[in-house]
């Protein structure tokens, strides 16, 4: 249940100015699920979401750290300064159409929004624009900046960000992320994370009449896979390494004179991801000697483990408890069943709770371009109630609600937590420098250290192709009513 007594009145004003501004906040989130944008492609939601925080009075500067689709945006002046960052990046083959509960593409073989990105998004802009309404009607002093962050699903921008000094003077940053429930934690809560491709270089030959002459990229990429596969067996407990062949030659009677193969590597930590990384080059090494070929490895990002400070999952757990889940309709509650039956997932429709916070959390192998932050500054990753329960991402199922006014009320209640944090931030000064007191200890022994190499440029291309491929039809779904905040 909300409590909102004692809200203090610039809380207040910030929840009016979310609830006021609902039907915004579902074309909004509505918006950017059918732009469907996939990572370092997302030029319409990055347009239509830097337009309405330049509207709502925040100097926004676009195309940051090599980023085109990242921007920062700005208001207020002097300390402290806090940061709110989120992504909007959809994923491929993940075209659903809302409130349909069965397999349905909205355009066959599309990306589209399964993890629900469309909503942080939308949460990021009202809430923003919620807490500057905040602070201009009461003075506060500080500095709010609104981050966005391509290609999450590729954990790519933030350690760029970090790295080339955005956060350098930032005092507290705060992420919202969709769940199907209020939640926070602290500690260690995602993995680490390292993505590379290794592209093997050597020489075609007509593999029939005289293959002897070729040196074969394709037979590298498959020995460096033999000698992954050897090495599972000695990985740290906490390591895991996945790959895609993305290059394995054009036709069997050319030998492919180059070939690549992108690897994840995750460790429960940064260092811990590193070695394995380290190992999988001397494997590549090895497999360029066994062929006669030589290699290049481009390390696309490499992010530490997500982490949350105590001082400040204590601050957002007081604003859960002061806005409440969303009161749910019992429309809202039958779909959320029927899928969740039509999944197989345990049918228990909608969630009403509030949980109290949990803490250490429990590290997920997951990882979030959003751990290098984590250890730059204290922060918080705020999960908001705007999907249904038990069901999984990256598949259909969790493509569903997006679009629907389940994800339209949570991206509400998610809003006005976010606002709602932000204020306290900005009232309460303290509370800013306990966080940076308990972050302190809770470093202890760890120095933070970008894991990208310093002349490391961002993967601009990445997913331009399929994003290229799709867009003309995605392009006939798009909404063409705007967003209004008022
Ligand atoms: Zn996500």
């Amino acid at each position: 249940m909300a409590d909102q007594t004692n809200t203090a009145p610039e809380k207040a004003l910030a929840f009016d100015y979310v609830d006021r501004n609902a039907e915004a906040i579902a074309l909004l989130n509505d918006s950017i699920f059918y732009f469907g944008e996939l990572g370092m492609q997302e030029v319409e939601t990055a347009k239509l979401m830097t337009e309405l925080l330049e509207d709502g009075g925040f100097k926004v500067e676009r195309g940051i750290a090599g980023f085109p689709t990242g921007f920062c945006a700005t208001y207020g002046s002097g300390s402290p300064v806090v940061a709110i960052h989120t992504e909007y990046d959809s994923n491929p083959d993940n075209s659903q159409k809302p409130g349909v509960v069965e397999a349905a593409s909205i355009v066959e073989g599309a990306p589209g929004h399964c993890e629900g990105h469309n909503v942080n998004g939308t949460v990021l802009v009202a809430g923003a624009l919620a807490a500057k309404a905040a602070m201009e009607k009461y003075g506060l002093k500080g500095t709010l900046k609104v981050f966005g962050a391509p290609a999450e699903e590729q954990l790519v921008s933030r350690p760029y960000f970090v790295r080339d000094g955005w956060f350098d003077d930032v005092d507290v940053a705060l992420t919202p992320h969709i769940g199907s429930e209020f939640g926070v934690g602290y500690g260690l809560i995602q993995s680490a994370l390292i993505s590379a491709v290794f592209t093997f270089h050597g020489e075609t030959a007509h593999a029939g009449v005289a293959p002897w002459k070729g040196r074969d990229a394709l037979d590298a990429v498959v020995l460096m896979d033999v000698g992954m596969a050897e090495y599972r067996e000695h990985l740290i407990p906490t390591g895991q390494c996945q790959r895609v062949i993305t290059n394995g030659g054009n036709q069997p009677n050319v030998i492919p004179k180059t070939a690549a193969v992108w690897w994840y590597f995750r460790a429960s930590t940064a260092e811990g991801a590193m070695s394995v990384y380290e190992r999988a080059k001397k494997i590549a090494e090895g497999a360029a000697l066994m062929t006669n070929t030589t290699y290049d490895v481009d390390l696309q990002s490499a992010v530490w483990p997500v982490r949350g400070n105590q001082t400040m999952a204590e601050l957002v757990q007081a604003e859960y408890e002061r806005v409440g889940a969303p009161d749910w309709t019992r429309e809202e509650d039958d779909l959320a069943r029927a899928l969740q039956e039509k999944a197989k997932a345990k049918v228990e429709g909608l969630s009403r709770t509030v949980f109290r916070m949990k803490g250490p959390a429990t590290q997920k192998t997951a990882a979030n371009d959003a751990g290098d932050v984590s250890w730059k500054v204290p922060m918080v990753k705020i999960y908001f109630p705007a999907n249904i329960p038990n069901i999984s991402f990256h598949h259909w199922a969790a493509g569903v609600a997006l679009a629907t006014s389940i994800a339209h009320k949570g991206a509400v209640a998610g809003s006005k937590v976010l606002a709602g944090s932000v204020i306290e931030c900005f009232r309460n000064p303290q509370v800013v420098a306990d966080a940076k007191a308990t972050f302190a200890k809770e470093l202890e022994g760890t120095n933070y250290f970008s894991m990208l190499p310093p002349d490391q440029k961002p993967p601009a291309d990445l997913n331009r192709a399929m994003m290229e491929k799709f867009r003309p039809q995605m392009r006939e779904h798009y909404i063409k009513e705007r967003p209004k905040f008022v």
